[in-house]
């Protein structure tokens, strides 16, 4: 059995033939084009599966989006909105199972299904990066929600008297801790870091103002992992994404934080680790939509 897995982001479209067992048979990658991403899309998907008959499409695509209808309207491709991805890709591929979900619901699957969070049954995986994302897995199941957008961790609020976050609420975890607002918060203390490797490389060195820019992500971060720890009773929490490569400047204040506050019992044996995958995880997550889908598929 064979599936095409597909992962759209902003600025690139991703797609890929899967075995059952995960493993990466062919792949391909194209940028997005945001005003208009289906001709180069579809172009991308004919010449890698050619004749190949498959056995079902998985997808992870940048949110907002309905589901299970798939609708999207990534935040960067302008050119989709309520775009019927799910349908157009059912159209294309007649007869098999089409499965589309959020892309950082597909790399939670991912470390739970083939990374680090192979067995664990109550694991949170995030993502730290441009956005901050995630998805739950409970009882060994990925966790929904009422419409598809549980995991949302993002915007959970970290600080009630923190930054204002895009989403309109003050004080998301996203709005102080993904990439983008922790350069932004390190240049109002005066470093000239223009991007977060540059942030990450100055706090290496010992930049007071790099690490402290960190420290107060890695905390915000370690405090809400702490209260969905608890909210969730998980055993694993997997963090990865771009800013979560910056090493010790993040890892040990956020570890500290989750030491401070998951204090209950239950909680002493919460793990917070780095993701077992690299960068097919959400290649490896939206074919697991279709070859787990008893896991991690609950709609029709
Ligand atoms: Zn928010």
């Amino acid at each position: 059995m064979t599936v095409l897995a597909i992962d759209i982001g902003g600025t690139k479209m991703a797609a890929a033939v899967v075995d059952d067992d995960g493993n990466v048979l062919r792949r391909d990658r194209t940028p997005t084009v945001p005003a208009d991403p289906w001709p180069t899309f579809v172009a991308m998907l004919d010449e890698l599966v050619a004749d190949e008959q498959v056995d079902g499409v998985g997808i992870g695509c940048g949110g907002p989006m309905t589901w299970p209808s798939g609708e999207v309207s990534p935040l960067n491709i302008p050119g989709w909105r309520d775009f019927p991805l799910r349908a157009r890709l059912a159209e294309r591929y007649p007869g098999v199972p089409v499965r589309l979900h959020n892309d950082a619901v597909a790399v939670a699957i991912a470390e739970h299904w083939r990374g680090a969070a192979q067995g664990v049954d109550n694991m949170i995986g995030m993502v730290v990066s441009t956005g901050v994302g995630g998805g739950i897995v409970s009882g060994g199941r990925i966790l929904d929600g009422a419409t598809g957008n549980a995991g949302h961790i993002g915007h959970v609020v970290a600080d009630p008297a923190g930054p204002m976050c895009a989403c309109g609420a003050r004080g998301c975890l996203e709005a102080i801790a993904r990439g983008p607002a922790t350069v932004a918060w390190a240049r109002e203390q005066g470093s000239e870091a223009m991007d977060g490797p540059a942030l990450a490389r100055l706090a290496a060195d010992g930049d007071e103002v790099a690490m402290a820019a960190f420290a107060r992500s890695g905390e915000a971060v370690g405090r809400v992992i702490a209260w969905c720890a608890a909210l969730l009773d998980l055993e694993m929490v997997v963090v990865g994404g771009g800013l979560a490569q910056a090493g010790p400047p993040l890892w040990e204040p956020m570890l500290a934080a989750v030491r401070e506050q998951a204090v209950l019992p239950f909680l002493t044996e919460l793990r917070v680790v780095a993701p077992g995958l690299g960068g097919d995880a959400g290649l490896v997550g939206a074919a697991a939509l279709v070859l787990a889908g008893e896991r991690y598929w609950s709609a029709d």
